[in-house]
């Protein structure tokens, strides 16, 4: 029987409870004042220690823009993304669903997570809250990825039936959801420990685990490939010749062949042989599926060196020891779950639909008789 994981959360420490789109924790921090540090304005609100062995005073809770929160990675914490959620709240007063503003996990000395989410979903609320939360939690950036994939027009107008959607989805895969819940525990299992084999099946995050939306490797190739003049210049550097000349096709193959072995040989082999693939070459490399970055590039008007972007994402992703720890191994797995559970979304809304259609019949024929 699926066991319902999904409720009004709070789990408690050491974590606020899982993200409904990846399944992994809405991790809780100490370090308030870290996220003030990255913007200038926001430095005033926290005081930073001046010697190493002093503890940073907590950061009094502020608002700020939800679109700031989304858009940081801070470099030297790069798991705090964990820790910035929204929730989608269930306002039982008024019946209302709806989604919340970002809050963030942050750990009281008694040790419970603390967090408070704002109501106007496009205000982040950083610093030291006091209250509990009520909802379903889902990261920051996770919701950023929830609108890529499943569309956020279409879960604003039907969010109670994307809530059962979800629901339905990690109770028939608690086995790949990465905290389990408190419900779920019983006196026969520690929860530590089973926390820990479950981490070694499903290949959780760690504490180093990176943020699925932002990637700054692949914003840097972007940088260097925006930055590039994309002409055909660079042929004209060579001295043409027979192998310059040949067809497209005998081209692509030998390129193939030459990135097989190694992708700094098949730039070299581009450079001396002048050659320019077609821009749709490199963008069938590139992976565009799972690097939406790419995607918005291609729609955006800015000149594009595709030849430099594709052999330096091509490269990046045969690293597989960088990409083990990555932000798009992340996303990747978002990506699944998140395409599993619009599946179930998109069925709930045809069936609700139906009932609707169903419903107004049988009102009708009741009028009539
Ligand atoms: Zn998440």
């Amino acid at each position: 029987m699926p066991r319902k994981i999904l409720r009004n959360v709070g789990y408690g420490w050491p974590f606020c409870g899982p993200c409904i789109a990846c399944g992994g924790q809405t991790l809780i921090t100490i370090r308030t004042d870290v996220v003030f540090l990255e913007h200038e304005e926001w430095k005033h609100f926290t005081n930073t220690p001046t010697r190493e062995d002093e503890e940073p005073d907590m950061a009094p809770s502020t608002l700020v823009q939800a679109k700031d929160i989304e858009s940081m990675y801070i470099d030297g914490e790069p798991w705090m993304w964990t820790t910035f959620y929204r929730a989608i709240i269930h306002r039982l007063d008024i019946d209302h669903l709806g989604i919340s503003g970002i809050t963030q996990g942050f750990m009281e000395f008694n040790l419970a997570p603390v967090p408070q989410v704002p109501r106007d979903p496009l205000k982040a609320r950083i610093g030291d809250p006091y209250d509990n939360p009520i909802g379903y939690l889902v990261h920051a950036h996770c919701w950023l990825l929830v609108d890529r994939v499943v569309g956020m027009e279409l879960v604003d107008t039907h969010l109670a039936i994307f809530v059962k959607a979800v629901a339905r989805f990690w109770a028939e895969n608690i086995e790949i959801c990465w905290v389990l819940p408190v419900d779920n525990c019983n006196d026969k299992i520690d929860r530590q420990i089973w926390e820990l084999e479950h981490y070694e099946k499903t290949d959780a995050p760690s504490s180093m685990w990176k943020n699925p939306a932002i990637v700054p490797e692949i914003q840097s190739i972007i940088e260097k490939a925006t930055q590039t003049r994309c002409t055909d210049d660079r042929s004209q550097h060579v001295q043409p010749s027979m192998v310059s000349q040949i067809p497209l096709e005998v081209a692509i193959q030998i390129t193939d062949m030459t990135k097989r072995a190694s992708i700094s040989d098949a730039r070299n082999l581009l450079t001396a042989f002048g050659w320019r693939l077609p821009d749709s070459y490199w963008k069938n490399c590139s992976r565009m599926d799972l690097i939406f970055e790419y995607n918005d590039l291609d729609e955006s008007d800015h000149p594009v060196d595709w030849q430099l972007l594709g052999l330096a994402t091509e490269e990046l992703l045969g690293d597989s020891d960088w990409y083990d720890k990555s932000g798009l191994k992340t996303r990747r797995r978002v990506f699944q779950r998140l395409g599993q559970i619009k599946a179930i979304f998109l069925d709930l809304i045809k069936k609700d639909e139906t009932d609707h259609v169903f419903r107004r019949r049988l009102s009708r024929r009741k009028n009539f008789a």
